[in-house]
C-alpha cells in the first residue's frame, strides 16, 4: 500500500493549525499510520533537505524547521503521494489555489506550513528517516469498505 511522509512546519503548529491539517487527511479517506510532535536537530533538518543544500534559502530552511515543535506524519492510502501534493497546493502560498493547505492558510513561501513527499520514492526514504518500523501502525479502518471497492 502506498504511503507518503508529510510533516506540518513549525509554523503551522504555532498556528494552531494541526488539528484542521489532520481533519483535512482524515475526511479524505487516507489512513494515518504514523505520528509524533518533535523538535528536529539540525541534523535531520539538513539530511531532511539535502537537495536543497546548495540553495542560497538552505540556512534559513534549516533553522526554521528546527525551531519549533513540528508534526510528523505518514498517511497511507491509493494515490496518496500525488494526492497529498494537490491538497498541500504549491510551494508558494501566494500561487496555491484556494482549497488547498497553503492557498488557504498562507502567504508566505519561507512560512508554507506542511511539507509533502513529491514521489513513491522520496516518500520511502523520507519514511525511513523520520519513523522506525516500531513506530509505524498497520491497520485497516472500519470504514474502508464504504472508502473503496473490493
Ligand atoms: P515543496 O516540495 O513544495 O515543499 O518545495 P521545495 O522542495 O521546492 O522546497 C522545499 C522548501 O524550501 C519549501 O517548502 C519552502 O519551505 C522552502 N523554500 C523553497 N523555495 C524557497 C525560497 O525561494 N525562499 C524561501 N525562503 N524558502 C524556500
Ligand atoms: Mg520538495
Amino acid at each position: 500500500m502506498e504511503r507518503t511522509f508529510m510533516a506540518i512546519k513549525p509554523d503551522g503548529v504555532q498556528r494552531g493549525l494541526v488539528g484542521e491539517i489532520l481533519r483535512r487527511f482524515e475526511a479524505k479517506g487516507f489512513t494515518l499510520v504514523g505520528l509524533k510532535l518533535m523538535h528536529v536537530s539540525k541534523e535531520l533538518a539538513e539530511k531532511h533537505y539535502d537537495v536543497h543544500r546548495e540553495r542560497p534559502f538552505f540556512p534559513g530552511l534549516v533553522e526554521f524547521i528546527t525551531s519549533g515543535p513540528l508534526v510528523a506524519m505518514v498517511w497511507e492510502g491509493d494515490g496518496v503521494v500525488a494526492s497529498a501534493r494537490k491538497m498541500i497546493g504549491a510551494t508558494n502560498p501566494l500561487s496555491a489555489e484556494p482549497g488547498t493547505i497553503r492557498g488557504d492558510f498562507g502567504i508566505s513561501i519561507g512560512r508554507n506550513l506542511i511539507h509533502g513527499s513529491d514521489a513513491i520514492e522520496t516518500a520511502q526514504r523520507e519514511i525511513a528517516l523520520w519513523f522506525s518500523s516500531e513506530e509505524l501502525v498497520s491497520w485497516q479502518p472500519a470504514a474502508v469498505a464504504w472508502l473503496v471497492e473490493s
